[in-house]
This record gives C-alpha cells, structure tokens and sequence, in this order.
C-alpha cells in the first residue's frame, strides 16, 4: 500500500520505518525543514549554527529513561545502539534557595523543611506508588486527583513544598485538576540513569529517516499538509500541500496524521460533528525554552533543577552539559531555563532579550556569579502544544487511532496515556498503527 504521513516527528518516522519494513510504501510530508519534530535539533533552525559543536542540541531539554524500550528497540533494529549514551546525572528541586535532591524515597528522608513524620509517610507514599502499582492496577486513580491522593497520603505539607509547585508548574491554573493515574505513572516510569543520542535527539531522528529512505520511504521537507480528501472512485486519499499542483492525480490507500489532534478537522472538513468535537476538547499546555550558551557552569553538578517556588517565573532549570560532554559543544556551558504556560501566557508574547533580563535576578539566586556577561549566545523555542492536560476519567477521553474515515488514522502526542508523553510512546504509537494497516 501507498501510505501518506503527515507529519516527521517521531510517530511519523516510526510509522513510515515499521510501514517499510513491512513492504508498504509510506511518503511522509513533514512541514518543517527538519524531521524531529517537538525533539528537533537547535542547529537546523538557525542560519548561523555554531561552528565549534561537535553535537546538536534539543530545543525543548530531552532524555530518555532506561526503561523507555521502544526507543532501544528500534535503536538496535536500525543499528544505533552504540550512540546511545546512559548516565546518572543529579536532579534536584529548588526550595528556599537552596538545592535538594528528592528524586527516591531515600533522599526524601534527607529533606530539612518537613517533619521527620512527614518525611517518613510522604516516602512511603512514593515507594507504594514506585512498588504497588503497575499499568494494569493504576486505573483506580483515574477519578481521584493528584492534588487530593497527595494532600491526603502525605501531609498538607508535604503537598504544598514538593508537589504543589510541580503540579502549578507543568499545568498551571488547573493543576488541582490532573488526574493521579498521570502523576503515578511519572513515579513508576522514572529510573535513575538517563539516556541520550551521540549527536542529539534531532541525530537520531535524522538515523531513523535514513533506514526509512535505505528501505525506499521517501520523505519530504518543507511541506505543509493542507486538506486530506477521500477519493470514493479510486478508493483513497488525495492528500492536498501547499504550492503543490496536481495532488489530485495521486492517489493514497492510507494516510496517517501525527499533527495535534486539533489540526485533523481542517485537514477533513467533513469529518462527524461528534469526533470534531472530541478534537476540540482535547486540551494542552504550551512551554518555551530558553537556550543559553554560557562560559561557565551554573550548577556545579546538577543537571536538572526543578523550581519548587511558584513565585519563580519558570519551572526548570536544565544544564545539559551536566548530562553530557561539554567538549561536544565547544567548551561551552549549555543551560535551558524552561516552563509550561498557556499560548496566551505574557511569558510567551516576549523576546529572548526580555526573558533574559527577567530571569537574571532569580538565576543569580542560583549562582550569584551569573550576569549578562556569562552569556555567549542564546536562542529561545515556543510551542502551542507541549502536553496534554489529563483531567479525571481521562482515559475515557483518549481516542482509537482509527477515525470514523476508513483509511485516515490519527497518532499524536494526546493519546498517549496514562504515561507522560515522550520520544518512546511516539516510536510505540508510530509502530502500533503500522502494526494495524499492515495486519
Ligand atoms: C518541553 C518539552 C520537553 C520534553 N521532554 C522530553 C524528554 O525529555 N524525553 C522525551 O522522550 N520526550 C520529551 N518531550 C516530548 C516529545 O518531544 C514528544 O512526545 C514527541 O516528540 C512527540 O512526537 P510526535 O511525532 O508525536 O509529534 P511532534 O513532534 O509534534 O511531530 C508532529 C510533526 O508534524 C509536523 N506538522 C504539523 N503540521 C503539519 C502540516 N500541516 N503539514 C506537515 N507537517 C506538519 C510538525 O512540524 C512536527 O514535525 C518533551 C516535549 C517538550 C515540549
């Protein structure tokens, strides 16, 4: 079968290498100039990318966990294995301007601002969620929130200096209302070693597209989907692209979509009412990040800063070369400061040059040795859709990868479910709806 992919990220490159090697003909149609898509590379957006990096670099912070199979799977299938890189590096949360490591339950006994009592019970929290619970047994926190699992298992304490600010962090004003089947799985899921690609995630994506063109895909840069149309007397699709003539003389068996879900009623106009409406319902938060090249290190160790004040104006602070080689980038001290906020968010509205010069005060908290003068270079990414809000009942809400339209599938970011989304769950959805046109 001829199959159209709308979209290279990494559902997209997925679909089109297990579609391949399956015998399928899959072409996929990526808007961008590069594949990647939400884990793109930071070089391939700029039109002058630094000479002296060895390596490229996300533009949205990445890594994987160890346990995240499906990314190591298709490594080795496509013979990669060896540019995976594991590590340890430290995590810590910010609280009262100072550091502290609370990624296990251990290190949790170790936090000074709570009660031995609620250190013990907030612990024992985490290692029952860690332990007790798997995929299967976790459903019975889907009507019960995080906010009141937590409040009630640990201590309103507890909740209000370690999870609260998280919760607000990643989802803001209706941070009370996710679900805790989502906050188990981001416990259960978390390993302690992290993984990342010899080059960068844009690398990998960059090795998977050529399996898929060794295999005969093809794939498309810089071009935009427009409309999808389903063609009754030849018994496929015409996938129409902007500044494209013709598309109506080719002909697809099958197209898959892997844009946000939203996107797919102005592809398919005619789509059921009901199912826009499903589209629509689906709600996300946007993030931004700011990328700063730095001469000298922020932290001295920490990879990844979880900001545990809500008076900070981000939600994390991530220096990559904590985690990876500084000698990939030149020397260079590669931090991200980042944060999850709604498109209509002033944060979101403002230059790099402005996020810079209201983050300075709070990264000097940090390390007081940080002005305008330890910046070499900076660049900033937003998006609209960074992650799904998963509410109570959710999973009721998450959609089949089939559409009311035989032929067309939806694979995107927003049904990945109860696990937080992420490079392995896109692979797993791009080779599960491969898995179903092929059978
Ligand atoms: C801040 C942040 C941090 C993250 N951290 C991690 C992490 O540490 N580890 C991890 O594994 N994952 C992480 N993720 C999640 C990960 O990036 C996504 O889950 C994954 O990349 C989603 O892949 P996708 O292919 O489903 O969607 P996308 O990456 O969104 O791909 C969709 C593609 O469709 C293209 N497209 C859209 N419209 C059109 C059109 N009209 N025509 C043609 N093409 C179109 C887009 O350009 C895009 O390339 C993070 C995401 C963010 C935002």
């Amino acid at each position: 079968m001829k199959i159209a992919i709308v979209g290279g990220g990494f559902t997209g490159l997925s679909a089109a290498y297990y579609l391949q090697k399956t015998g399928h003909n899959s072409h996929i149609f990526e808007n961008a100039s590069y594949l990647g898509g939400l884990a793109a590379g930071v070089k391939s957006t700029l039109s002058n990318p630094p000479e002296n990096w060895e390596w490229d670099l996300e533009q949205f912070y990445h890594h994987w966990f160890t346990n995240d199979n499906f990314v190591f799977e298709l490594g080795e299938d496509i013979g990669v294995t060896d540019k995976f890189k594991i590590k340890g590096p430290r995590t810590d949360v910010l609280y009262d301007d100072k550091m502290y490591p609370l990624d296990s339950p251990l290190a949790l006994l170790k936090f000074p601002h709570l009660s031995f009592v609620e250190r013990i019970r907030t612990g024992m929290t985490m290692a029952k969620l860690k332990y007790l619970y798997n995929e299967a047994s976790s459903d019975v926190f889907e009507n019960v929130t995080a906010a009141e699992y937590l409040q009630n298992r640990s201590s309103k304490d507890a909740y209000e200096k370690i999870w609260k600010p998280l919760l607000v962090g990643k989802f803001g004003q209706e941070y009370d209302q996710v679900n805790m089947r989502w906050f188990w799985a981001r416990i259960y899921k978390r390993t302690p070693k992290l993984a990342y690609y010899e080059g960068g995630f844009g690398a990998f994506a960059n090795d998977i597209a050529e399996a898929v063109r060794r295999n005969n895909g093809s794939i498309d840069l810089n071009v935009r989907v427009e409309e999808i149309v389903r063609c009754d007397t030849c018994n496929g699709f015409h996938v129409k692209r902007q500044g494209f003539e013709n598309t109506h003389e080719e002909v697809f068996d099958r197209v898959i979509v892997t844009t946000p879900p939203q996107t797919l009623q102005y592809f398919y106009p005619e789509l059921p009412e009901a199912y826009k409406q499903s589209l629509r319902k689906h709600e996300g938060v946007g993030a931004f990040a700011l990328v700063l090249r730095l001469h000298h290190q922020l932290m001295p160790e920490t990879y990844w800063l979880s900001i545990n004040e809500t008076s900070w104006p981000f939600l994390a602070v991530v220096e990559h070369t904590n985690f990876m080689p500084k000698d990939k980038y030149g020397g260079e001290n590669i931090l991200y400061v980042g944060d999850y906020v709604q498109p209509d968010h002033p944060n979101m509205q403002k230059s790099k040059e402005e996020l810079i010069a209201d983050f300075t005060p709070y990264l000097k908290r940090i390390n007081p040795l940080f002005s305008s003068e330890s910046i070499i270079d900076s660049y900033l990414f937003k998006t609209n859709y960074a992650q799904p809000i998963p509410k109570l009942n959710h999973e009721r809400h998450i959609l089949p990868l089939t559409t009311p339209v035989e032929g067309l599938y939806l694979a995107s970011m927003a049904q990945v479910y109860p696990w937080d989304r992420g490079t392995n769950y896109a692979i797993e959805m791009g080779k599960e709806v491969a898995g179903m046109i092929s059978n």
